[in-house]
């Protein structure tokens, strides 16, 4: 799905409620789309592990205009898994997919001189 509006619409149509029941937790999942433009922004949040940082935002459930109490947890696999064919991605999946660059891990020396600069 391209936008979080149309998720949250179907997360009305699976749930209950009105989609801007539903809208801050789809704003939440693409925001990191603010940073980077192109789907790559998923890796940010579309996964197990974001599923999780969401309901940690969000609280365990929300309680829609229909009165029913929904699990955000579910809210945001729906939304991980219309983006991602039905599949929801792992941390390891996406880590997997970028390349390592020097500036990823520190150089010894670099650690040296840190921990040099703040012994006592
Ligand atoms: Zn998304």
């Amino acid at each position: 799905m391209a936008h979080s509006f149309h998720h949250a619409q179907s997360s009305a149509k699976r749930f209950g409620g009105e989609p801007q029941d539903y809208q801050a937790i789809h704003d939440f999942m693409d925001s990191s789309k603010s940073t980077y433009a192109d789907f790559r922004h998923r890796a940010i949040l579309h996964s197990t592990f974001g599923i999780f940082i969401t309901e940690q935002v969000f609280g365990v459930t929300i309680t829609n205009s229909d009165g029913k109490k929904i699990p955000v947890r579910i809210i945001a696999e729906q939304h991980v898994r219309e983006d991602h064919n039905g599949k929801i991605p792992t941390v390891e999946e996406w880590l997997h997919g970028i390349p390592m660059e020097a500036w990823m891990n520190p150089s010894p020396a670099f650690q040296r001189a840190l921990m040099e600069s703040i012994a006592e």
